[in-house]
């Protein structure tokens, strides 16, 4: 783990580390009292409360999760913070997001003042193809899973058939090495717990 985190660093990222979700939750509500929020959809920030506990503040904060629709999606992507997972972190430190719709992976690339990757150590794998593997064959069919997708991968729960099905979520791969330029920062949020897929 060590490794990742000096890559991740020598890469441009920032990494901050946590112990524990809740740990992580206080941390990015301070971190982003203030600005207008923008969430990915994860289960690694349902985990976290990280909605609930923006609101409760009385902070701007859009996440289709809660409040589907694409005013929420297009809000969300011009939100002054956009906070999500990542899909797999690779040893040489590279973020990867596979997307569907790409909500997701465009906000991450489009010049935020902070994007945050919130990802548990579970997250974190060995060299790139291990990572993409990891993406494809874990992340992809719990997420078709989770979304009630008509997937070979949703229906076997075991991994990625690279379908053609019109459900299919896997439509774009984000593979960030370093830092977007023009972005304020980029923040890997690392909690030390299982999160998310
Ligand atoms: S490409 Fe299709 S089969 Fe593969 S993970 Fe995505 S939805 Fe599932």
């Amino acid at each position: 783990m060590a490794d990742i985190i000096e890559n991740l660093r020598k890469n441009g990222f920032a990494v901050t580390e946590f112990d524990t979700a809740a740990q992580a939750a206080d941390y990015l509500a301070g971190r982003v009292h203030g600005k207008t929020v923008g969430m990915g959809g994860s289960i690694t920030l349902q985990q976290l409360g990280l909605y609930d506990k923006l609101k409760e503040a009385g902070e701007t904060v859009y996440w289709h999760q809660v409040t589907p629709g694409d005013g929420t999606l297009d809000a969300a992507a011009t939100a002054q913070a956009y906070i999500c997972s990542a899909n797999a972190i690779s040893q040489e430190g590279y973020i990867l997001n596979i997307d569907g719709r790409g909500n997701r992976v465009s906000a991450t690339l489009s010049r935020k003042e902070t994007v945050y990757f919130v990802v548990g150590e579970n997250k974190l794998s060995g060299p790139f193809p291990e990572a993409l593997e990891r993406a494809r064959n874990v992340a992809g069919p719990r997420n078709a899973q989770r979304l009630h997708k008509n997937t070979p991968c949703a229906a076997k729960g075991d991994r990625c058939y690279d379908c053609a099905s019109p459900d299919r979520i896997c439509n774009a791969l984000v593979v960030l090495w370093r830092p977007i330029s023009g972005c304020g920062s980029m923040e890997v949020v690392l909690v030390h717990e299982e999160l998310g897929y």
